[in-house]
């Protein structure tokens, strides 16, 4: 259901949005100062009930996350919250917009967020190329501090916090959370075996919350409408599936962009309403929520639900038409991601589009797993071998079985982000595939100059 919202984008467009005085004129800084006034476990129990599903692309609730956390920061034990601002998935370009146009719902989200897990210090990780989102970032930390909402005593309450931006190396690795802990404390960008998990032993072996930064921007709207009330936002609010959140679209549409949106919008009203329709051809397929989710047809219908996801009543109907939600996109057999999508015209070439692909992925292995490292790599050998015009048929066989023996035996999902996008492609273009294979490459849209 296409419901627009404006809580997290309302400054989107406003000149000087980004300064704290047009903040401030919105009840800015309002919700950090109560949150730093109530007991923690009342915030927490807020958090929990808006249902938030985290924002960078695994879906985990938020409030659950912070119930990892020990309940209070034992002596030599400080707690640490950090905002996951690694974007670097390809066709996601969310946090980069919060951080470009309203850096102070991040600054006052990590006020309350660090609060609330007990930590006096909050590390916003950004990557290197967004170099204006870290000016932005580095900005509203000096205004806010200016004011003194940051510091010793925020809004004069006996509790400090810190906010400092850290600048990774443009790694997209260092978006999984245990790289990103590694990268911060000024190791290799590696993902570190779990457990111990960061509420265990995070940042600096201390207790560690890992938040996306849109959930960490998202903090003061929840706040000021009250976590139930945040939650029943969203048409999937029963399926555990809160609130508004920011859904991007890009490829071949025709007004690409990023549009902030009650959850439970369909890929259809995405594509066709907000993204303006398909740019040149008809819609082939949408890859749902970044590169690393499994591709949907535009003529696929939802198959038997998935054993493991909850039931839901959009068996029979198109895949185009099932609201955007964590659980409901499991059940499709892909996932929601980062709720970014890319949009693919009858004029892309699937076969391409997966050897671009592959080579990402290739390119972005940490190479500490043999499976990821060498599968990568043999997934785009074998691609370059089929987009030359030089494939197989039974390359087709040996992609699946590449990325079949990638699956689950890696340390971190970015095994399984390279896994099964690839199978995606394999599944669902078998006949196209075959084609390009059989005509060396002559089949393909690039080719007949659609
Ligand atoms: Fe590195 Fe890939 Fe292993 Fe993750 S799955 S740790 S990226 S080699």
């Amino acid at each position: 259901m296409l419901q627009r919202t404006n809580y997290l984008s309302s400054r989107y467009g406003v000149p000087d949005g980004h300064r704290i005085e047009a903040y401030l004129r919105d009840g800015g800084y309002e919700q950090a100062k109560r949150a730093l006034g109530m007991p923690r476990k009342t915030l927490v129990d807020e958090v929990k009930a808006a249902n938030l599903r985290g924002r960078g692309g695994a879906g985990f609730p938020m409030g659950v996350k912070w119930g990892f956390m020990p309940p209070e920061p034992k002596p030599g034990k400080p707690h640490y919250l950090v905002v996951n601002a690694d974007e670097g998935e390809p066709g996601t370009f969310k946090d980069r917009t919060l951080m470009e146009l309203d850096p102070h719902s991040t600054i006052e989200g990590c006020i309350i967020g660090a609060y609330g897990i007990g930590a006096h210090a909050a590390y916003v990780y950004v990557r290197d190329e967004l170099h204006l989102s870290k000016a932005r970032l580095w900005g509203a930390i000096e205004e806010a501090r200016a004011r003194g909402f940051l510091g010793p005593k925020p809004f004069g309450i006996d509790y400090t916090v810190e906010v400092y931006v850290h600048s990774g190396a443009g790694a997209y690795i260092c978006g999984e959370e245990t790289a990103l802990l590694n990268s911060l404390e000024g190791k290799r960008g590696e993902p570190r075996m779990k457990p111990p998990f960061p509420a265990q032993a995070g940042a600096f072996g201390m207790p560690t919350t890992v938040n996306n930064l849109e959930s960490i921007a998202t903090l003061p709207t929840i706040l000021k409408l009250g976590g139930e009330a945040f939650s029943k936002l969203s048409a999937l609010h029963g399926m555990r599936d809160g609130g508004c959140r920011l859904f991007g679209v890009s490829g071949h549409v025709k007004t690409p962009g990023v549009f902030e949106c009650a959850v439970g919008l369909t890929l259809r009203e995405l594509v066709y309403d907000l993204g303006g329709g398909v740019a040149g051809g008809k819609l082939l397929a949408v890859i749902p929520g970044g590169s690393s989710t499994p591709i949907l047809r535009h003529d696929e219908l939802v198959d038997a639900p998935d054993p493991k996801a909850p039931l839901h009543p959009w068996h029979g109907q198109s895949v185009l038409d099932v609201p955007m939600g964590v659980d409901t996109f499991r059940g499709l057999g892909t996932m929601l991601g980062t709720c970014c999508a890319i949009v693919l015209s009858e004029r892309a070439c699937p076969v391409m589009a997966m050897h671009n692909l592959m080579r990402f992925y290739r390119h972005e292995s940490c190479g500490q797993c043999t499976p990821c490292r060498e599968g990568s790599g043999w997934l785009e050998r074998t691609l370059d071998r089929i987009v030359g015009g030089a494939g197989t048929l039974e390359d087709l066989d040996r992609l699946h079985e590449i990325a079949n023996n990638i699956m689950g035996n890696t340390i971190c999902a970015f095994g399984e982000g390279t896994a099964m996008p690839a199978l995606g492609f394999l599944r669902k273009f078998r006949r196209e595939f075959e084609d390009f294979v059989r005509t060396h490459g002559a089949s393909s849209p690039r080719n007949l100059a659609l």
